[in-house]
């Protein structure tokens, strides 16, 4: 088979030692950086065809925090690859303990579609600056991303250390997972596929990292600064049309401020986005009809309080908000992925946590509070993969953060150092001097039990 060839000539030549030292890999992420630069223009024109992002927003949050992402490696690409000493334990001394970090091997990065450049990159930066080869697997529902993807990587690897394997994911991804075995594979995409990726891996034993999504719920509590809360919550929710895995999927809101919090989310969308959404040069479109098919029905549920026209010819869907929804309803059963926010009042804490028991381990969780003792509280209470306080979102842009779900909304986590960890093997290794031997260590152990116990503990 053709993929199986190219995919051994990725093996082969991570097997020759081509991509460990540290030149290589810091002359490779130097490489990188300058051809995305390069390519800024035609990256801009990409995401603005697939998701009609404006150049400030595939700034902030693609090409921006990529660059960002390769700063941080590149700047501390020696200190990390960099053997750690540690400590020896009583019974093991004088042996001397240090970690090595090695690369895995070939590692397979599979992309989702909505934020297509930095889903597939960040994680490839990681992968590169500990050693690795990679197989990347952009999605193909965004199409002219992928292409620009395509240059970018084909003028900074060859083809045996990146190989760019685009096209439909449910046929390319198991003709290699299910004929080749890859040293970890890194998934971003829906809980659905990611069951599939898992069943794969597990048929070769191979690890994953699997970056999920799910119900992220929005909690704002009675004492919270409102408009600060409506305005933060606004600006993350219907980024990208609300494609994004940690929008706050639905809001919990103490029943004491809600009119207040649903008067200030209007007021913020009507400030961010005009009067006529659809022209606006902030707001985005859904990536595709099936997309749009799938949001739409959620329009049918509940009360729409602000909101709810759309435009299929343009595939825009308005910044919408809805009221009376129940938790049998599709839109309270299902991850959103959209421009609509649901918002739910409660009474008392205990009435929000059964509400959020319902879609347990969200990838997200965000509280907005003045109370620090609640806050405590609430962050015990709720596991989750990460949030913000007073905050949606942001989290993810701090790279000293690890960014990644549990259970349900993933597994494993990355960014910065995390990033490199992920793709990188940690072997122990113990090194112990000749001239001290003692008989203890060493058959027969009869009536050495006390002393045993007395050394091991
Ligand atoms: P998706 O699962 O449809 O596709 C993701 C990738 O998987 C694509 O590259 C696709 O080609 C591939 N794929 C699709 N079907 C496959 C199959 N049967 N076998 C193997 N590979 C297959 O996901 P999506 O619609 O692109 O993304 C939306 C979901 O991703 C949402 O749930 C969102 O929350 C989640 N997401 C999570 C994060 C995160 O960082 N946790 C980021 C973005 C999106």
């Amino acid at each position: 088979m053709e993929i199986i060839k190219l995919l051994d000539a990725v093996r082969q030549y991570f097997d020759e030692g081509n991509t460990s030292s540290y030149d290589f890999r810091k002359t490779k992420l130097l490489l990188l950086k300058k051809i995305i630069l390069t390519q800024e223009q035609q990256l801009y024109a990409a995401l603005y065809t697939d998701l009609k992002k404006s150049p400030e927003e595939c700034w902030a949050t693609e090409i921006g925090l990529v660059i960002a992402e390769l700063n941080v490696a590149i700047n501390n690409l020696h200190c990390w690859m960099a053997p750690k000493r540690v400590k020896t334990n009583m019974i093991n001394l004088p042996s001397s303990s240090k970690i090595l970090t090695e690369p895995l091997g070939v590692a397979l990065i599979i992309g989702a579609w909505n934020y297509p450049f930095y889903l597939l990159i960040n994680p490839l930066i990681g992968a590169i600056a500990a050693g690795n080869c990679v197989v990347l697997k952009p999605s193909e529902f965004a199409a002219a991303t992928a292409d620009v993807m395509k240059n970018i990587i084909e003028a900074c690897f060859t083809p045996n250390h990146v190989l760019y394997m685009p096209g439909d994911g449910a046929v390319v991804v198991p003709a290699m997972m299910n004929n080749f075995t890859f040293d970890h594979v890194f998934y971003t995409g829906s809980t659905a596929v990611g069951k599939i990726i898992y069943t794969m891996a597990a048929q070769r034993l191979v690890p994953v990292t699997l970056e999920l999504g799910g119900k992220s719920p929005c909690v704002v509590e009675c004492d919270a600064n409102i408009q600060v809360a409506a305005k933060r919550i606004v600006v993350t929710k219907f980024n990208n049309c609300g494609q994004i895995c940690v929008a706050p999927d639905y809001i919990l809101v103490h029943h004491s401020c809600k009119d207040a919090l649903v008067a200030a989310l209007k007021k913020y969308i009507v400030q961010f986005f005009g009067t006529d959404v659809q022209t606006s040069y902030s707001y985005g479109k859904i990536i595709n009809e099936k997309q749009f098919n799938r949001i739409q029905q959620y329009l049918l549920q509940g009360k729409i309080v602000h909101g709810g026209n759309i435009n299929r010819d343009t595939l825009y869907i308005e910044p919408t908000i809805i009221e009376a929804v129940t938790m049998q309803m599709p839109i309270m059963q299902e991850e959103i992925f959209g421009p609509i926010l649901p918002i739910l009042i409660y009474h008392t804490k205990d009435e929000a946590l059964k509400i959020i028991a319902k879609n347990k381990n969200p990838l997200s969780f965000y509280l907005f509070t003045n109370n620090t003792k609640n806050e405590k509280q609430w962050l015990k209470d709720v596991a989750f993969g990460g949030g913000c306080i007073n905050n949606a979102s942001w989290h993810l842009t701090n790279h000293h953060l690890p960014f990644g779900g549990r259970g349900l909304s993933g597994t494993g986590s990355y960014h910065g150092k995390f990033s490199f960890d992920i793709f990188s093997h940690k072997k122990a290794v113990m090194k112990t001097p000749t001239w001290f031997n003692p008989a203890i260590k060493f058959p027969p152990f009869n009536g050495r039990l006390k002393l045993f116990k007395w050394l091991i503990r």
